[in-house]
């Protein structure tokens, strides 16, 4: 079947418009390591995915999956010590005022359950976001990313500008200035809500702002907006699904920002592709949404997820994955902060471990963002078998996001081929 043909019949099955990466599109049969072979046997280093955390088919995971499924596999409504254990293990990876889990299937569900649970706690509506936020795609979680879209009010929402150093709300201002002037527009964001009548409940926030773009947060931002978020009655969100399990160099983006949560969503890395996702607060938090919602999810807190969430948990523990976040992680952003001072497309280069942003710009005064060249760069960077994407508010900065188990030669190899696009776009 060719390419072709293959789209034609997605199309017919899964309807038109379902989205597909890159201007010629790969038909993927395989994957190893941070490794992706394609139809044709082609080999990707995959750069893109934080899902596979330990690994493409990481052969513990496989084991524990295998095992588990052919031992045991039941909805939560019966004891099992797995579960308990694994929801010790994750909160322990926490402080102590995260004490309990609610297990959920997806990033979205999680959010859900987060913004219900905040809502109880304070028995108020409102949320306040950014405004180049995703949080998830059901209807009342997409809503928070119709705030990013150009609009800044929805039915108990607000959004706000999230902080940044590159593109600031105040050009010129001191460090401490721009942090002022995020804040303000937070507090007025909360403001807004007490004045609507929903009252304000909380803050949720990515806490390295990845779809965002990943920006250089204004240093004392986080902890200032949670402290505020918290005298104004309301309770901090913490958005992990992109920022946790060791992606920064820390087990949580928090840690990195620098503030404390009272609710932390987790979600894509958990299960290294199964289905797996988690909001862990206080216990008095976690027992009031219990008590007021009776929540049940049919494929949740199953001894599947269980046995796979712990077996990523060994992995990134007994592997020492963080360290090579660490190691690998700062080699490569030293390498593209080189690269930033000479090349003139490259406006920036932001991140923290293996999570990296580059942003593309014209050479303009402007800074002008550059989606066609971002674009370009990521089909280039595909084309020599690394896996990409354009992200961030403006779309102009290509993510780099690979599996915690990329290697200081797989980074070496990227920034040959990195240098050889830029070189063909002529800088
Ligand atoms: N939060 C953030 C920060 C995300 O990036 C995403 C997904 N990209 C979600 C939540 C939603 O996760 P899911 O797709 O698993 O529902």
């Amino acid at each position: 079947m060719t390419l072709q043909q293959l789209m034609d019949r997605r199309d017919r099955a899964l309807g038109a418009g379902t989205p597909l990466f890159y201007g010629n599109p790969l038909h993927i049969v395989r994957g190893e390591g941070v490794y992706l072979y394609d139809a044709d046997g082609r080999r990707y280093v995959d750069m893109y995915n934080n899902v596979p955390c330990v690994g493409h088919a990481n052969p513990h995971v496989v084991e524990a999956m295998a095992r588990q499924q052919s031992t045991l596999n039941v909805h939560s409504r019966y004891l099992h010590e797995g579960i308990v254990e694994f929801a010790e293990r994750l909160v322990a990876l926490h402080g102590l005022a995260i004490e309990s889990v609610v297990v959920s299937c997806s990033g979205t569900e999680a959010v859900e359950v987060a913004l219900r649970m905040a809502r109880i706690a304070t028995g108020k509506r409102g949320i306040v976001c950014t405004n180049a936020t995703y949080h998830g795609n059901s209807e009342a979680v997409s809503m928070l990313t119709r705030l990013a879209v150009g609009q800044n009010t929805v039915r108990d929402a607000r959004s706000f500008p999230f902080p940044e150093m590159y593109r600031p709300l105040l050009p010129g201002a001191s460090e401490t200035e721009l942090a002022d002037a995020y804040l303000a527009s937070l507090e007025e964001a909360i403001r807004n809500l007490e004045h609507d009548g929903a009252g304000f409940a909380g803050l949720i926030v990515c806490s390295i702002l990845a779809n965002e773009g990943l920006p250089d947060i204004p240093r004392g931002f986080m902890a200032r907006a949670a402290a505020m978020v918290r005298a104004a009655g309301g309770v901090v969100i913490a958005d992990e699904v992109q920022a946790g399990y060791c992606r920064t160099g820390q087990w949580w983006g928090y840690q990195v920002s620098g503030f404390e949560p009272d609710i932390v969503v987790t979600g894509k890395p958990m299960g290294n592709g199964l289905p797996l996702a988690a909001t862990a607060a206080s216990k008095a938090f976690v027992d009031a949404f219990r008590a007021n919602t009776r929540y049940f999810n049919t494929f949740a807190s199953s001894p599947l997820q269980a046995a796979v969430g712990m077996a990523v948990l060994d992995v990134i523990e007994g592997d020492r994955l963080r360290d090579n976040v660490n190691t690998v992680g700062s080699y490569l952003k030293q390498a593209l902060l080189e690269r930033k001072v000479r090349c003139p497309s490259i406006g920036d280069v932001r991140g923290h471990g293996l999570f990296i942003g580059i942003e593309i710009v014209k050479q303009d005064a402007e800074k002008t963002p550059d989606v066609t060249r971002t674009i370009q760069i990521v089909n280039r960077l595909k084309d020599k078998g690394f896996l990409t994407s354009n992200a961030g508010a403006l779309r102009n900065t290509v993510k780099i996001r690979p599996p915690l188990v990329f290697k200081r030669q797989n980074a070496e190899a990227f920034l040959a081929a990195l240098d050889e696009t830029i070189s063909e776009l002529n800088g």
